[in-house]
């Protein structure tokens, strides 16, 4: 079986230089792939309509920040290149995707290596869930493979370091199930992988709040909830309340508010997408084209 690799179609942008994600390659000398010194962030594009841009950039800032990585470029000249490379991809549903690594890796110290910038924008990437994803629902499983604790390396950096959320995929599929919950090293619920959880109880929302990255989409939830006046809190959850709630679901950029409706072999709810969750989702897919929130780019 050959199979086509996601950027066969878009647009990037390389420490200047617009080419084609097909053409698009690094290093092997990159310390983002050999040291994983490396930062990111994403964003989508729907209908035409790029998704809190500036949220998005201001984490991928923060990221950088906690890594003593001085991005080389202002935060305007970044939103810049960011709408260029969309426009130029001509993708109306796109991913959308700022990394920066700390460079070439160079015999000096790692902050004098001039760091590696680079913006792609592809066709849409479902990393949970998919287009029929709030009809089916997911069958999910938490692993034995924990979430790196804050104490090793904090969930709040956006880093491609994610071989733990990996090994915990080859679980979910060794199961015959879709996706994972992580828990942290004392048992507590988490996240997903690349996608926060929440789960909704006797009308309330919950999501953890520590040991994951602060999701732009779990954030949009909060303000989608106080919208429809329900309301959402953090809490510490176990497994236990995953498997007792009425509803739950991931949300993430890369795939919206994706429905889970079964844990390790527990039905959640009726084990059908709940009211509250496509509510939600229906709201969150009609704010990607609202200029409250999301910027024209393409017609
Ligand atoms: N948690 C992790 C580990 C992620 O990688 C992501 C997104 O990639 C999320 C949560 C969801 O974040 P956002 O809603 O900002 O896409």
């Amino acid at each position: 079986m050959t199979t086509e690799h996601v950027g066969v179609q878009g647009m990037a942008w390389i420490n200047g230089e617009f080419l084609p994600t097909r053409d698009a390659t690094l290093s092997i000398f990159d310390s983002g792939f050999l040291m994983g010194a490396n930062v990111f962030d994403t964003m989508a594009v729907w209908k035409g309509w790029l998704f809190k841009l500036d949220a998005h950039l201001d984490r991928f800032y923060r990221s950088a920040h906690a890594i003593r990585l001085e991005l080389p470029y202002t935060k305007d000249q970044l939103r810049q290149i960011v709408v260029e490379t969309v426009r130029r991809a001509g993708l109306r549903e796109a991913y959308v995707q700022c990394v920066a690594t700390r460079g070439l890796r160079a015999n000096t110290p790692p902050e004098t290596w001039p760091p590696t910038v680079m913006v792609y924008a592809i066709p849409y990437l479902w990393a949970v869930g998919g287009p029929d994803g709030l009809e089916r629902g997911m069958r999910v499983l938490i692993p034995r493979t924990r979430n790196l604790p804050v104490e090793v390396l904090d969930p709040k950096i956006k880093t491609f370091n994610r071989l733990n959320g990996y090994l915990a995929k080859l679980e979910a599929i060794d199961a015959g199930v879709d996706e994972v919950v992580l828990l942290d090293t004392r048992g507590f619920l988490t996240e997903g992988r690349g996608a926060n959880v929440f789960l909704v109880r006797s009308g309330m929302l919950y999501t953890p709040s520590e040991d994951v990255l602060w999701g732009i989409t779990r954030e949009t939830v909060f303000e989608i909830a106080a919208e429809l006046r329900l309301r959402a809190e953090y809490a510490w959850l176990t497994p236990y309340d995953l498997y007792n709630a009425d509803e739950a679901f991931f949300c993430t950029t890369a795939g919206g508010i994706a429905p889970i409706v079964e844990v390790d072999r527990r039905q959640v709810g009726d084990g059908r997408p709940g009211p509250i969750t496509r509510r939600i989702a229906e709201r969150y897919w009609e704010w990607h084209c609202d200029p409250r929130y999301a910027l024209r780019v393409l017609e």
